[in-house]
């Protein structure tokens, strides 16, 4: 019967042929060796995946409350354009003890 936890640590690359070499082989705690390029390769797709359809959402949910978000953005630059205003009006002379 063979020994596969044995086997297992023989074996020299991983699945997709990447070397297990010290460089590239992360070892867990419970003590399996992890490809690191693998690794790598599958958080990078994991990445790009999630930023598209996060932006893909935001577009769309954008578009569904387009009154809404159109009048949030003028409220906005409403609310901007009296904080500055706010701020000019906010500057007043030092006052003088004598
Ligand atoms: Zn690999």
């Amino acid at each position: 019967m063979p020994d596969y936890n044995n086997y297992n640590s023989l074996k020299s690359e991983c699945p997709q042929g990447h070397p297990y070499d010290e460089e590239n082989t992360y070892t867990t705690p419970a003590g399996s060796r992890v490809c690191r390029t693998c690794q790598r390769e599958r958080s990078r797709k994991w990445y790009h995946k999630d930023v598209t359809v996060s932006r893909e959402r935001a577009k769309r949910w954008y578009h569904e409350n387009l009154d809404e978000n159109r009048e949030r953005a003028k409220q906005y630059q409403r609310d901007q354009r009296s904080a500055e205003k706010k701020a000019v009006t906010d500057v007043t002379p030092p006052e003088t003890t004598e």
